[in-house]
């Protein structure tokens, strides 16, 4: 089955996007996608500026190329990603400055969140993997997080996310190095304060409602038995989201959210 056109031209901007961001130089980065049971692949050695709709290459449900050109040498921990996900249907990876800063130090503000929209988008948390030699070694490192998140830190490296498709990935490594801006913006000031669990809880159960991830996935039996989907305050919807959002200061606050969860949770 061939690759659908439209498919082909959002991994290509998409690609083209990480080197207008500045989130990657030299041949730095790649992108795929998954059509059916096959992949659409950035190829190596070339910039992501100059990727065209026919420089992507297809690889089999294996990751064996379909015909030619020469696939880049970081596509086991995409695949590492498909095999765990059934729901992702694209993986990003770019080196932008702020969150590869983070990756490279010994230090990680953005583990824990501190704005709620990146909690529905991303999950509960965003890890860094331990640098790995690239191959088995840094797919068994990438592995166990795979269901847990839906974008990792690699150690020493870069980024790495992945989505239903490439407008959501694409999204939430923007998202990641927009938390990672800001986090050393705060640095000075005394650094982000994390979100406390007890507002982290709802977030996450409005997360696991909008059906955003595998993590979500298994936050749904605790989402089930909060009810219909909570509000989230935040300033904008998170991407791909039907979650309900109120502003902060609205009609309805974390606080108040929080105490109510805290309440039905009693009553129970
Ligand atoms: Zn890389």
């Amino acid at each position: 089955m061939k690759v659908a056109p439209p498919l082909r031209a959002q991994v290509a901007a998409i690609a083209r996007q990480l080197h207008a961001a500045g989130w990657v130089a030299n041949h730095d980065g790649n992108v795929t996608a998954r059509d059916g049971t096959r992949y659409l692949a950035t190829p190596t050695a070339t910039s992501k500026r100059l990727i065209g709709d026919r420089d992507l290459i297809e690889l089999d449900a294996k990751g064996a190329v379909v015909g030619s050109g020469k696939v880049f040498g970081e596509i086991g921990l995409h695949l590492c990603v498909y095999e765990r996900r059934p729901d992702v249907g694209c993986v990003v990876h770019a080196h932008p400055p702020y969150a590869t800063a983070i990756a490279s130090s010994r230090a990680n503000p953005i583990e824990q969140p501190f704005l709620a929209e990146a909690v529905v988008s991303l999950g509960p948390k965003i890890p860094k993997v331990a640098y790995a030699q690239p191959g088995d070694a840094a797919r068994a490192a990438l592995a166990p997080w795979c269901e847990l998140v839906d974008t990792v830190l690699l150690g020493n490296h870069g980024v790495l996310a992945w989505g239903a498709d490439p407008e959501q990935a694409f999204l939430r490594l923007e998202l990641v190095e927009h938390l990672a801006k800001i986090a050393l913006a705060a640095a000075p000031i005394g650094g982000v304060e994390p979100l406390s669990p007890q507002a982290i809880a709802p977030l996450l159960a409005a997360r696991a409602k909008a059906n955003i991830g595998r993590a979500a996935d298994r936050a749904l039996s605790t989402a089930d038995k909060l009810g219909s989907p909570q509000p989230v305050v935040a300033c904008a919807p998170a991407p791909h989201a039907s979650v309900p959002t109120v502003p902060p200061g609205g009609n309805r606050d974390l606080a108040s959210i929080v105490r109510d969860e805290i309440v039905n949770a009693l009553r129970k």
